[in-house]
């Protein structure tokens, strides 16, 4: 079988599993605990913040550790908007975020919100200056992702940073940077992000643990109750096996990053060029892309269907993002790209990681032909 579903996990560095064994096994000691057991393991948290703000360039008192990005985005969004209800009670998203940041504002719309979701073009990027107009002096936040799940496509962060704080300076400005991180350069700064959430298992880190970075000076209204932890914005006894560990692949990730896009690169473009000779095949992820992410359809043809023929044939691969794969409708990203219905549902992502060879690639092509070639007489029962 052939791993090609790294955007929805990617399998963790040995280093990172034999840090969670040794933490498990020597640090189990609960870091709030008084006695001295406790307090290393305290220790050992703090140095995985230093480590995360290291390599993100912020402050440790930035880093909040939680239990994955789902849980930093509903806390980046649903904290900020009640804490700053004050402000007022207008959020911006796109219609392409992943559903932890879009249903967290359709739960807030719900609420009382007022929600704008701008559309992206036919490539799935947001236009800066459609989002600008879409600031109001009751602007609370903006929450935009760096690089889409399904298809790959990157935002103009630093555009869309500048443009918000112009137009209303207490406009917060989230980035949801969980398929970006790895294949780009992070720089918070430069794109004046108030809040931006990772997540460690798309990195070669452990799955359960998430990270939210919270410029200083912003408040979030916690969404657990409970004791202090994590400065009190996230309450419950912190992983500390999973943290460190993330701490670990965050640097390992960011230290690979080059070598490991200079390595891939080459291997996406062969397999879009490939795709785009196959005539029953649409490509719907762009060449300028995140490197990682190739996105194509059989239109007509629903997207488990081929999942489930590629894997057959050996090939592990995704239809959209793993939280939405188990939804039959089709994918609500497409759609906003303005792609038709028969497209929209027979979406497949194939996601490469650090591992992946030419071989490999060789051998995801032909059974993507040998797929085609065996679905397609069933014409008439298409499903
Ligand atoms: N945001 C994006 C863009 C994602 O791709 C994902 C996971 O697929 C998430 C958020 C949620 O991450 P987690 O699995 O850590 O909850």
């Amino acid at each position: 079988m052939l791993y090609w579903d790294y955007a929805a996990a990617a399998p963790p560095y040995d280093e990172v599993m034999e840090t969670m064994e040794q933490i498990m096994k020597l640090h189990y000691a609960n870091p709030s605990s008084l006695h001295r057991a406790g307090t290393e393991a305290g220790k050992l948290i703090s140095r995985a913040r230093e480590v995360c703000a290291g390599v993100l360039s912020v402050r440790p008192d930035e880093i909040f550790f939680t239990s994955g990005a789902t849980e930093s985005n509903n806390l980046a969004i649903k904290g900020a908007a009640l804490q700053y209800a004050g402000r007022g009670r207008h959020i911006i998203t796109t219609n392409l975020e992943h559903p932890s940041v879009y249903e967290s504002c359709l739960q807030l719309q719900k609420m009382g919100w007022e929600i704008t979701f701008i559309q992206p073009d036919h490539t799935g990027t947001i236009d800066p200056l459609l989002l600008a107009a879409a600031i109001r002096r009751d602007t609370v936040l903006v929450s935009v992702m760096h690089v889409n799940n399904e298809v790959g496509t990157v935002q103009p962060l630093q555009a869309i940073g500048r443009i918000i704080k112009e137009i209303n300076p207490r406009t917060l400005f989230h980035i949801d940077g969980v398929q970006g991180f790895g294949t780009f350069e992070t720089s918070l700064r430069e794109w004046g992000a108030d809040l931006y959430s990772l997540s460690p298992h798309k990195i070669r880190g452990p799955r359960g643990v998430g990270i939210l970075y919270v410029r200083q000076g912003i408040t979030l209204f916690p969404l657990l109750s409970g004791g202090s932890h994590e400065g009190g914005v996230r309450a419950g006894t912190e992983n500390v096996a999973a943290i460190v560990a993330s701490a670990k692949a965050l640097r390992m990730t960011n230290e690979r990053r080059k070598d490991v896009v200079a390595r891939i690169l080459p291997l996406r473009n062969r397999l879009l060029q490939f795709i785009n000779t196959v005539p029953e095949l649409t490509v719907n992820s762009g060449d300028y892309g995140a490197p990682h992410i190739v996105h194509f359809s059989y239109p007509g043809m629903k997207g488990e269907v081929m999942a489930r023929k590629l894997e057959e044939l050996g090939m592990v691969v995704s239809t959209r993002s793993a939280c939405s794969s188990k939804h039959s409708e089709p994918s609500r990203v497409l759609l906003a790209m303005g792609k038709d219905a028969a497209t929209a549902e027979g979406g497949i992502r194939i996601s490469f990681g650090d591992a992946h060879t030419l071989k490999d690639v060789e051998a995801l092509e032909q059974a993507i032909l040998k797929a085609v070639k065996d679905l397609k007489p069933a014409e008439g029962g298409r499903k």
